[in-house]
C-alpha cells in the first residue's frame, strides 16, 4: 500500500502544528507509523491521499453515526450555507434542534447548545458549582470529560485522592476541588462523601466510559451514584458526549433508565459539526445566565450551519428501528470476526454496546475500571492495527479507544471486516 503522500504530508504538518496534528491521538503514537490523511468520505468508506480505501470504523470519533458525507446532512448544511454561516443572534433553527431533542427526550427540559464537548463539560460544571455553592467535584479514572482544566486530573494512589494533574499547566490548586476515585468502588465514593461532607457540588461520570476501552458498568453502580447523590444533595452529572444518540436516542440515562441532574452531550448532536450541549431541569438551567448568574456564552454557539447538520442527522436517528439495526450489525461484525478465527484465541474479548465496540486483550470476562486494563496487551493492538490498515480497515489508532459501527456500513463491508480481522489477529498474537 503506498503512503507516500500522507508521509509527505504529515512532513510538512510537522512544521506548523506541534507533532503533526491538531489534536494528540491522531498522530499515529501509540501504534506507531504515520497517520493517514483523508482527503474523502462517502458512507462508510474513507480515502486517504495516496487513493487507498478503507472501510472506517473512527467515524471522526463517533459523531458520523450515518456515515461520511449523509446526503441529507450534506443537503441541509447546503440549504442552510447559501443564506449565511452565522448571525450571533437566535435563529428559528436552534428551537428546531432543541426541539426534536427535548420531545424525545425525557431526562432534560432545557438545554443550552455550545461548540464542542469539552465547551458543554466544563459549562456543566459551572453550572454545578453555581447552583450547589460548592467547589468539589468527583470523577472517575479512566473517564474522558474534555481538556478543561479540572478535568484533566488522574487518580494518584490511595483509595480516594485529590488527582495529579494529567497535563502540565494546570495548577494545583484545580487540582484539589478534584476528587478521583476507582470505577465500580462504592467504597471509594462512600469514603469520598465522608471525608468531604457537604463539599462536592457533582459527581460526574461517563455512564458508559468509552474513552479508555469500554469498560460497562453494573446498573447498580450508577444506580449507587443516583441515590448517594441524592441523599447528599450533590448533582450527578452524566456525561454522555460519547454515549448521547449512540446507545439509542436518550443514550445511557434512558438504556439504564436512570434520572441525572445535569447531562452533556456532543459528537453525534452536530451530524459532523461542532456542536455540544448540556441540559438539566427548568430549575437547576434557570442559574445560567442571562437567567440566572452562572455565566456562559459562546460567539458561534448554536450556529445555524451545525444546527441543520444536527437536525437532519437526529432525525434519521428517530426513525423506527434506527438503533436495534445497529446493535444488531455490531452484533454480526463481532460474530462473524470470532467465526473468522483461525486458531483458538482465548485471550481475545471483544466488548461491546449498542453499536461501540472494543477489542480487548485479556482473559477477564468484564473490565469494569481503568486499573484492569493489561498496558502490555497494546503490543498487540498495535500490530492488529497495522494488518488492519493493510488490509483496507480503518480503527481509531489507540488500544484504548473503541470502533463505531454505522448505519452505513453494508453486511459486505462486515463480512470483509471479519475475514481481515481473522488474518490480522494471527499476525497479532504471535
Ligand atoms: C469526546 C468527549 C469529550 C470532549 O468532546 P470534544 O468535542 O472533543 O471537546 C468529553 N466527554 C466525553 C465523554 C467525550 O467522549
Amino acid at each position: 500500500m503506498k503512503r507516500d503522500k500522507s508521509i509527505a504530508l504529515f512532513e510538512k504538518a510537522k512544521n506548523y502544528f506541534p507533532g503533526g496534528v491538531n489534536s494528540p491521538v491522531r498522530a499515529f503514537r501509540s501504534v506507531g507509523g504515520t497517520p493517514l490523511f483523508i482527503e474523502k468520505g462517502k458512507g462508510s468508506h474513507i480515502w486517504d491521499a495516496d487513493g487507498n480505501e478503507f472501510i472506517d470504523y473512527c467515524g471522526s470519533w463517533g459523531p458520523l453515526i450515518l456515515g461520511h458525507a449523509n446526503n441529507n446532512v450534506v443537503n441541509a448544511i447546503k440549504k442552510t450555507v447559501e443564506n449565511g454561516s452565522s448571525f450571533g443572534a437566535p435563529t428559528a433553527l436552534e428551537n428546531d434542534l432543541a426541539e426534536l431533542i427535548l420531545s424525545n427526550n425525557k431526562y432534560i427540559q432545557k438545554i443550552r447548545f455550545v461548540s464542542s464537548g469539552t465547551e458543554a463539560v466544563m459549562s456543566a460544571i459551572r453550572l454545578a458549582r453555581g447552583f450547589t455553592k460548592r467547589n468539589k467535584i468527583l470523577k472517575f479514572e479512566g473517564c474522558y470529560h474534555g481538556h478543561s482544566d479540572s478535568l484533566l486530573v488522574k487518580a494518584g494512589s490511595g483509595l480516594v485522592t485529590f488527582g495529579n494533574t494529567s497535563s502540565a499547566g494546570v495548577p494545583e490548586s484545580f487540582v484539589n476541588e478534584t476528587i478521583v476515585v476507582s470505577l465500580d468502588n462504592e467504597q471509594a465514593v462512600k469514603k469520598a462523601f465522608a471525608d468531604f461532607k457537604d463539599q462536592i457540588a457533582c459527581i460526574i461520570i461517563e455512564p458508559i466510559p468509552a474513552n479508555n476501552g469500554l469498560l460497562l458498568q453494573r446498573k447498580e453502580f450508577l444506580q449507587f451514584l443516583r441515590n448517594i447523590c441524592t441523599e447528599n444533595k450533590t448533582l450527578l452529572l452524566f456525561d454522555e458526549v460519547i454515549s448521547g444518540f449512540r446507545i439509542g436516542f436518550t443514550g445511557a440515562a434512558g438504556y439504564y433508565d436512570i434520572q441525572p441532574d445535569i447531562i452533556t452531550y456532543g459528537k453525534i448532536i452536530g451530524g459532523g459539526l461542532p456542536v455540544g450541549m448540556y441540559g438539566s431541569s427548568v430549575e437547576i438551567m434557570s442559574n445560567i445566565s442571562p437567567e440566572g448568574n452562572v455565566y456562559q456564552a459562546g460567539t458561534l454557539s448554536g450556529n445555524p450551519v451545525a444546527m441543520s447538520a444536527g437536525i437532519a442527522q437526529l432525525t434519521e436517528c428517530l426513525k423506527p428501528n434506527f438503533y436495534s439495526e445497529l446493535e444488531s450489525k455490531t452484533q454480526f461484525l463481532i460474530a462473524q470476526i470470532f467465526s473468522n478465527l483461525k486458531s483458538n484465541i482465548s485471550n481475545l474479548k471483544i466488548f461491546s454496546i449498542g453499536s461501540i465496540f472494543w477489542i480487548a486483550f485479556t482473559n477477564a470476562e468484564h473490565i469494569r475500571n481503568a486499573e484492569s486494563i493489561d498496558a502490555d496487551s497494546m503490543k498487540h493492538f498495535r500490530v492488529l492495527h497495522k494488518e488492519l490498515l493493510d488490509r483496507g480497515i480503518y480503527l481509531g489508532p489507540s488500544g484504548y479507544e473503541v470502533g463505531f459501527v454505522c448505519e452505513a456500513h453494508t453486511q459486505e463491508d462486515l463480512i470483509k471486516t471479519a475475514k481481515a480481522f481473522g488474518e490480522a489477529l494471527e499476525i497479532a498474537m504471535v
